[in-house]
């Protein structure tokens, strides 16, 4: 139902959270973070409110720069801790949240069951996080461009998708990357000094960045400390426009 992602140079803990109390008017039934740290990811989730899981941090804060949250609205299995995201995809390389309804999600997850992939939920979106982990197995890795391989295991992952997304996606062996996609679900990027976020709407932005760019379906965005850059699905590199945060608010 609602998605915050950070990376940059700062602690992700802070705008995660801040961001997640911020989409509450949005609705939700559990919620969780994923924050990296040397390159592992430490999930927390809990059903209920923020609130909540701001408990479970409390006593187990994790220090990091980058990191991903979630809402949740359940459409496929009930809320339950299982249920909620974030959702590891593959042995742990990825880690993702998603919003909307992945209509064809049972004809994947059979595919992916076959192939030897282990289900922890009742989700749709954990046949993504799958999808995309199997993504990176079948895409080459070009040391010249060390983020384009992750950015095409997403974009084959989505590619065979049915229904909405907003997605974002953390990479173990790729730490201070995110990649971020949408189609039918809203997603926002904002521009910060050294540092990127993203959000399924502006209002865990302000604050933050007053610089946004509001993701176009079909489109999929490439975040790092040192920058971000979004392309179309079929056309490449994309020239998007930031956009002061108050003239749209
Ligand atoms: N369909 C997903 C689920 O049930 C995502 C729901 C949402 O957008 O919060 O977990």
């Amino acid at each position: 139902c609602g998605i915050v992602g950070y990376v940059g140079a700062n602690n992700a803990g802070d705008f995660l959270l801040n961001g997640l109390r911020r989409l509450e008017y949005r609705g939700y039934d559990s919620a969780g973070i994923a924050i990296t740290n040397e390159s592992q990811f430490h999930v927390t989730r809990s059903v209920g409110r923020i609130d909540a899981l701001a408990g479970r941090l409390g006593s187990n804060p994790v220090d990091g720069k980058l990191g991903i949250g979630h809402t949740r609205w359940a459409t496929h299995g009930p809320a339950t801790e299982e249920n909620a995201h974030p959702h590891l995809g593959g042995e742990g390389e990825i880690v993702l949240v998603h919003n909307g309804v992945i209509e064809n999600f049972q004809i994947l997850k059979n595919e992916l069951i076959e192939k030897g992939y282990v289900f922890s939920s009742a989700t749709d979106s954990e046949v993504v996080a799958h999808l995309i982990a199997e993504g990176l197995k079948v895409t080459k890795e070009t040391p010249e461009q060390p983020t384009l391989r992750y950015a095409q295991a997403v974009q084959w992952a989505i590619a065979q998708l049915r229904g909405t997304y907003g997605i974002v996606v953390a990479f173990r062996d790729h730490p201070d990357l995110l990649i971020a996609a949408r189609f039918g679900s809203p997603l926002v990027l904002g521009v910060g000094q050294g540092e990127y976020f993203v959000a399924s709407d502006s209002s865990p932005l302000a604050g933050c960045t007053d610089r946004i760019v509001y993701m176009a379906d079909h489109q999929l965005a490439i975040l790092t400390p040192d920058g971000f850059t979004v392309l179309h699905r079929d056309q490449g590199k994309v020239n998007v426009q930031i956009q002061p945060l108050e003239a749209v608010e």
